[in-house]
């Protein structure tokens, strides 16, 4: 597989979106976001995962419109939050978004979290938003295999992707296999885990072999498992480095020794627990 920053993956409703993006979570609306988002597109990032959530869709807007790359080559992800979530408070959610970061069409819509007795109405309204050609695609985010299926069930429309925590010490066997079955692409939020799994001696030893950073190494895993990434940075330095994974390949006893670091760990909540 020969990739540049730039690759897409097809989605399962045929648009492309790009394997590699810059994360926004807990940078601050304003400069810090300008800031990063800038500094991703310039170093040729082509796409942006945010979500109401974070409070930071304006300057992600904002970032956008200055960079002065065209719209149309970035892609751009946010997402209904769970308080925002029901059928019209979902359509209304996702006219705040779109007001909010300037663009007429949004790139991926996801539904942040599945919260119980609500996320199939929420669905519907996703439904809507993709039919009326506001979003170019819909998907969801921190979804179970039981998950999936409640929704796969009725849904009119399958979800493109499932956005996951998903990271060497979280590797989300079930998940993948049941997205991988039916057409939903898996993408890692978190994929560096905060920082916490930098030290382990397996990744540290294939950071010697490669000659890469830790944070390289399992950026490079992901994406030779067919993962889409989104690692967050607010430093230039960093947001360079973790795009520099694509001039180099491990093998695939490599991979498998990332793969044997599972432990069913998180860093963020169990999505049963979450409400
Ligand atoms: P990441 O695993 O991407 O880790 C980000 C942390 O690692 C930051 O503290 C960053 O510090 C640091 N870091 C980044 N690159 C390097 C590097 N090369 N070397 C050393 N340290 C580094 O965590 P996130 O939780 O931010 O996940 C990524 C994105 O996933 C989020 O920003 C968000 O868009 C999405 N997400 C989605 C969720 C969901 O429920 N759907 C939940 C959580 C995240 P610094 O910024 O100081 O460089």
């Amino acid at each position: 597989m020969s990739l540049s920053l730039d690759s897409t993956v097809k989605l399962n409703n045929g648009v492309e979106m790009p394997w590699f993006g810059l994360g926004v979570y807990k940078v601050e609306d304003g400069k810090e976001v300008h800031t990063s988002v800038q500094s991703a597109l310039q170093n040729g990032y082509r796409a942006i995962d945010t979500a109401s959530f974070y409070q930071n869709e304006e300057g992600v807007g904002q970032a956008i419109k200055a960079s002065g790359v065209p719209r149309d080559d970035i892609f751009v992800t946010t997402k209904v939050w769970n308080d925002e979530q029901g059928y019209e408070s979902t359509l209304e959610a996702f006219e705040n978004s779109r007001k909010k970061l300037g663009l007429d069409v949004i790139d991926l819509y996801l539904i942040h979290w599945p919260i119980k007795g609500k996320f199939k109405d929420t669905w519907r309204a996703m439904e809507k938003l993709y039919n009326d050609g506001k979003v170019r695609a819909i998907g969801v985010s921190n979804f179970k295999v039981h998950h999936l299926e409640e929704l796969l069930a009725d849904a009119t429309v399958k979800p493109v992707i499932n956005q996951i925590e998903l990271h060497p010490r979280l590797t989300q066997e079930d998940v993948r296999e049941f997205c991988q079955k039916n057409e939903i692409l898996v993408e890692a939020w978190s994929p560096l885990m905060r920082g916490k799994v930098f030290d382990d001696p397996v990744i540290e030893s294939l950071s010697k072999k490669y000659n890469k950073s830790p944070a390289q190494i399992i950026l490079r895993w992901d994406l030779q498992s067919n993962i889409v990434t989104i690692p967050k940075s607010v430093h230039e330095e960093r947001i360079k480095q973790n795009a520099d994974i694509f001039d180099f390949e491990l093998s695939q006893e490599d991979i498998e020794q990332i793969d044997a670091l599972n432990r069913d760990e998180r860093v963020g909540p169990d999505p049963d627990n979450m409400s």
